[in-house]
């Protein structure tokens, strides 16, 4: 590969080194025009084959944006939105797969959405689901609310702007 500083068509591989997950490689190399060093990142390709048949390279930008918008007006931070991009990359990764469908994808950001915040996991979840009915959502809150504690703290109930239950009135 050419050398990012003078452009020069060829490098010297100077060390390689498999980092700790083993999912890359990185290598340092050298110049041999103008001696000065980089490093490169080798992963194995993953490709998504999409609904259409069409298969593109894995891209944690595309995984973070879908979820962005459906983080549209909740209090997530562009920190938290690539923290879960890298959970869904490693995931992903971690099935050993060189191939994936989209499918999979949606699964691998579930998980991780549900933790980040439960009214965009909601609406994540109600696409990639294809929800079509109240009860769909009904569905899905009523799964929510067996995996939370009854307590949790600005839980479900206040997220979704749903009125505590009245007191009984007689
Ligand atoms: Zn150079």
């Amino acid at each position: 590969m050419h050398c990012p500083f003078c452009r020069h068509p060829d490098s010297r591989v100077v060390d390689s080194r498999t980092t700790d997950d083993g999912a890359s490689i990185r290598r340092r190399r050298q110049c041999p025009d103008c001696g000065r060093r980089f490093t490169t990142v080798e992963t194995a390709s993953l490709m998504v084959i999409k609904r259409s048949g069409v298969t593109e390279p894995f891209s944690r930008n595309k995984v973070i944006a879908g979820v962005r918008k459906a983080c549209q007006g909740r209090p997530v931070t562009e920190d938290a939105l690539a923290q879960l991009g890298q959970r869904v990359e490693e995931a992903v990764r971690a099935t050993g797969s060189a191939e994936l469908s989209t499918h999979d994808v949606g699964l691998a950001i579930l998980g991780p959405l549900q933790d980040l915040d439960l009214v965009a996991y909601l609406r994540f979840a109600s696409v990639y689901r294809a929800f079509d009915s109240l009860e769909d959502f009904d569905r899905a809150i009523t799964e929510l609310r067996e995996q939370l504690p009854p307590t949790t703290p600005g839980g479900l109930d206040e997220d979704l702007g749903v009125p505590a239950p009245a007191a009984a009135t007689d």
